[in-house]
């Protein structure tokens, strides 16, 4: 039987809880869970690494691009993102160092130029559930399913407070949701793909909802909508 091939977008601020979501939702359905901020974040390590300035020198990173290779590669089934040919390193990507300098990366117009096809690449796996900020809008504005899924202000600091790793030490509520509040409005108001919700997203707000439940929702949509 031939697989089946369509896309899920699910865009969302940052905290929003879209990551669980999307990854649970993809077990329900027996597709491919992709992060996109995954990318954002390899080339934000990248740059980092190699002492270069995305705020102040862009094109240092768009040079950089030149001499760069990113893709997920199917391992046992599952995507696993490789960038310059070895695996990306993870637990690098969610430092609070990586994430203060990602969305300074992320409004770069060639660089987001240079992902276009590393994402629309993956459309070949089958059925894939893609997470990101602009993927229902410029990366699949055809998916079938789109979802932007979103929490208020608080939640979402509470939410990524309880995350070990990516909050500094000595973080606080505020000081967290300070973060996140620069980070999304950095995101919003990019000249290119702003973070915002597809005409056609179907909103999910998910305070007071856990993951799980969260992820029915869009699974029950999913069904009522073949
Ligand atoms: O989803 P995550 O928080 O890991 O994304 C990190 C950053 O990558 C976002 O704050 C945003 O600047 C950028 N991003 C983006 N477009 C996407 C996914 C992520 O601009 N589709």
């Amino acid at each position: 039987m031939e697989q089946p091939i369509f896309q899920v977008a699910i865009d969302g601020p940052a905290a929003s809880g879209k990551s669980t979501v999307a990854r649970l939702l993809a077990q329900r359905l027996g597709g491919h869970y992709l992060n996109t901020g995954a990318l954002y974040r390899a080339l934000a390590w990248k740059a980092l690494s190699l002492g270069l300035h995305p705020d102040t020198h862009p094109e240092e990173v768009v040079e950089m691009l030149k001499g760069t290779t990113l893709a997920y590669r199917l391992r046992q089934g599952a995507p696993v993102l490789h960038l310059d040919g070895q695996e990306a390193p993870q637990e690098a990507l969610r430092t609070p160092q990586v994430a203060a300098v990602v969305s300074q990366v992320a409004k770069i117009p060639a660089l987001r130029e240079w992902l276009l096809e590393v994402q629309r690449d993956c459309r070949h796996l089958g059925i894939v559930i893609m997470e990101g900020r602009d993927i229902g809008t410029v990366i699949f504005p055809q998916a079938k399913y789109k979802f932007f899924v979103t929490a208020s202000p608080l939640e979402r600091a509470r939410r990524r407070l309880a995350q070990t790793g990516e909050v500094p030490q000595g973080a606080t509520l505020e000081s967290v949701a300070a973060d996140i509040a620069r980070r999304d409005a950095l995101d919003s108001t990019r000249e290119v793909a702003p973070l915002r919700p597809a005409p056609d997203a179907i909103l999910i707000q998910t305070d007071g909802h856990t993951p799980d439940e969260v992820a029915e929702m869009l699974a029950a949509h999913i069904r009522q909508t073949p």
